[in-house]
């Protein structure tokens, strides 16, 4: 048994973040720490997103208070899948404790990824997209569906018409359009260089979106679709043959993700859930060691929360083990009253 305690945290965002769903002023989240009796010790980061259909914060809150004090080395296998950001929590803090997390670091090629920077919706995207590009970014993504078609379409072309041809964009429409505007949209960005267009139509319009992906040469994307392994797995049976958004901290074990990538070959873009730097230090390190993706990592989020301990150290278009290496899990843990 390995001695277990949690501490929730409520982190306002620096910027309220904007979804669908509303607006978002904070981030609650566990923090989970585990100690194996020679005295190891592991963190771990519990970050859910509801309207993703993971757990609640409360449910996990539940689930922490009552394990009371203990686990057990196998603690991951029994919880069931449907609470996805525990188990990501706890394999990942019995990982840092059993120093796996060593041999991760060790096993570090020296790869780099770029980071996709976000570009606002509407015509405030042009002028974040010069300063972008001004700091070395090389990879965009852009929000969509927040105004009409009429307003957003012709932004399109003077988007593209900034870019230079190294710097790649994908579009994210958060699954706002219905058939007619995804219809148009593709037919738009069919010609264009698009790197792909993230949930065009809402993730339960199954056939819609093997339709769209079938009739439109742009590459598409689920986001909000695969929150959980389980559903990119579905997706993956049912022929999806675009790419998948996985937001690792909502996803299970790392490892059941990675083995799943390894054994379907399939083209995955890494994302935030908005977890603090515990957390988004654990996945990254992985990510970098793992040679699973070249696509741009959905990392970009900035200083979410505006302390050094909860957002590591800052973060630039290219990305490399230099920015896990500088996080330490401890301090996190220690930042939370
Ligand atoms: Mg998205």
């Amino acid at each position: 048994m390995l001695r277990f305690g949690y501490k929730v945290y409520r982190l306002p965002f620096r910027a309220p973040v904007r979804t669908n769903h509303g607006v978002w002023t904070e981030r609650k989240g566990i923090l989970v720490r585990v100690e194996g009796e020679d005295g190891s010790v592991g963190f771990g980061e519990i970050a859910p997103i509801e309207w993703f259909g993971t757990e609640t914060v409360e449910e996990a809150e539940e689930v922490c208070r009552k394990f009371g004090g203990e686990v057990s080395a196998d603690v991951v296998e029994q919880l069931p899948a449907r609470l996805g950001c525990v188990r990501f929590a706890l394999s990942m803090a019995l990982a840092e404790a059993s120093r796996a997390d060593e041999s991760a670091k060790a096993a570090t090629s020296p790869a780099r990824l770029p980071v996709a920077a976000l570009l606002p919706a509407g015509r405030a995207a042009l002028d974040v997209l010069a300063k972008r590009l001004e700091a070395g970014y090389l990879a965009f993504k852009w929000k969509v569906g927040v105004a009409r078609a009429e307003e957003e379409l012709p932004l399109l072309d003077d988007l593209l018409g900034r870019l230079p041809g190294y710097a790649k964009l994908r579009l994210d429409a958060n699954g706002a359009w219905d058939r007619r505007t995804a219809e148009r949209w593709l037919e738009r960005c069919a010609e264009r260089p698009i790197e792909f267009v993230e949930q065009p139509t809402e993730p339960e319009r199954v056939d819609l979106l093997l339709g769209l992906a079938e009739d439109y040469p742009v590459t598409l994307a689920l986001d909000e679709a695969v929150a959980s392994l389980v559903s990119a797995r579905m997706w993956q049976e049912r022929g999806w043959p675009g790419v998948f958004v996985l937001k690792p901290a909502l996803a299970g074990p790392w490892s059941e993700l990675a083995a799943w990538i390894e054994a379907t070959r399939a083209d995955v873009v890494f994302s935030s859930a908005l977890e603090t730097a515990l957390g988004r230090a654990q996945i990254l390190r992985r990510v970098l060691a793992g040679g699973m993706t070249k696509r741009a990592l959905g990392f970009g989020v900035g200083e979410l929360f505006g302390t050094r301990s909860f957002d590591g150290p800052q973060l630039g278009p290219l990305l490399d083990s230099s920015w896990p290496d500088g996080v330490v899990s401890e301090q996190a843990w220690n930042a939370v009253t």
